[in-house]
């Protein structure tokens, strides 16, 4: 018998790990797979909150909350510094331990996923993310008008990881700017750690922009690209203390954290993993290491804008040159930390705060 729907109702004041401002927080168990489906909503002060769904199997259903609430805020921060008339939320699938996550027992998934998200009325737009994929969102929206990010030939932007890898890119070439004197990344020591949808071809464009790569993940058949690139492969602790110019955390959130910050040997981190520092502090402690650590959420904002343009019309070349313009937009942030005597994270989030502050006022 299919297990029984339910709608779990969770405080959110009580549960958040960055100490409030959500607006809704849904919890809910799905009736054909027994999976909880949670959307965090952090803001719609800018508009409806968009971003994406990630599939994971968490230890427990507080870190897939905990996961859910923290990614949704970056979500606001990202969409805010892009200048998108977008609000930042964010979902997760945490299927039970025994659930096969593919074939029939998928779709079942994306069912309740969509239920989910048809409850929502708009409220939160679904968009691909870590163990999602293009496909799936082209199934779910056949079961939900709030999706984004389906495959090219069904009328959707496809997956955004390459728009993402141009973002990444860009925000490279304005740290090496404000570190090396030059944004040209040839002959640079860069080390991608992480070599999936994002890492890959950012993996791929800095091989052609003639860097010297360090390449790591953890799975092992991923050596394949390093080989083709006549890259290095190390393990990925060894290639997140490598002693090079650039690091590029393309994995999950929370790498950086009190041991690597003191260990960490490159120059500058500039990755498109969300969330990547552990705690707040971090930021602080790279910086008076000197190191810059270029803001998560503008570097990786190039997927965000690229399916932002599906809600008012996709144009590939606006989504590709828009995504080049993170090179600017960090060389403004980075700019305005260095006048302030702040991080460029405080500088980042302080231009986002600012944007919204000035929406919420102006009774947006
Ligand atoms: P993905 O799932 O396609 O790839 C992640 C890769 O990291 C996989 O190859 C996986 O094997 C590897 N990995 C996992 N744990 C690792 C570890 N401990 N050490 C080394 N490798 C490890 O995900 P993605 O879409 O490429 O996204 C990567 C990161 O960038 C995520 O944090 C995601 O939230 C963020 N991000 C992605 C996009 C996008 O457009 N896809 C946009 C913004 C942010």
């Amino acid at each position: 018998m299919a297990a029984q729907a339910s709608v779990e109702t969770v405080p959110v004041s009580a549960t958040e790990p960055d100490g409030g401002g959500h607006e809704l927080l849904l919890v809910r168990r799905g009736r054909r797979t027994g999976a909880h489906t949670i959307v965090a909503v952090h803001s719609t002060v800018l508009g409806p909150a968009l971003g994406g769904c990630r599939l994971w199997r968490y230890a427990s259903l507080r870190e897939a909350i905990d996961d859910a609430l923290r990614l949704s805020s970056a979500m606001t921060l990202k969409a805010a510094a892009a200048q998108l008339p977008l609000g930042g939320g964010k979902a997760v699938i945490f299927p039970p331990a025994d659930l096969d996550v593919t074939g029939r027992s998928r779709e079942a998934l994306l069912r309740d996923f969509a239920e989910t998200l048809n409850m929502l009325d708009g409220i939160y737009i679904t968009a691909e993310d870590v163990g999602m994929s293009a496909a799936d969102m082209d199934v779910l929206s056949g079961l939900s008008r709030h999706v984004v990010g389906s495959p090219a030939a069904h009328g959707g932007s496809g997956d955004p990881g390459a728009f993402t890898a141009v973002g990444v890119l860009a925000a490279m070439r304005a740290c090496c700017r404000a570190r090396f004197g030059a944004s040209e990344l040839a002959r640079h020591s860069i080390a991608v750690v992480g070599l999936g949808h994002v890492g890959e071809p950012l993996a791929r464009r800095l091989h052609a922009a003639g860097a010297q790569l360090i390449l790591s993940d953890i799975d092992a058949r991923k050596s394949e690209l390093a080989d083709e690139l006549g890259a290095r492969w190390l393990d990925s602790q060894d290639a997140l203390r490598a002693d090079v110019d650039l690091l590029a955390p393309c994995a999950l959130g929370g790498v950086i954290d009190e041991t690597l910050s003191a260990e960490l040997r490159a120059q500058v981190v500039c990755g498109s993993a969300n969330n990547q520092l552990a705690a707040p502090y971090l930021a602080d402690v790279l910086e008076a290491r000197g190191i810059l650590y270029a803001p998560d959420f503008i570097v990786n904002s190039g997927g965000l804008i690229n399916v932002s343009l599906e809600l008012t019309g996709y144009d590939r070349g606006v989504a590709l040159s828009r995504a080049e313009h993170i090179e600017e937009v960090l060389a403004s942030v980075l700019a305005h930390a260095e006048a302030a005597g702040v991080t460029p994270q405080a500088a980042a989030v302080a231009l986002a705060t600012e944007r919204i502050a000035a929406t919420a006022g102006r009774g947006g």
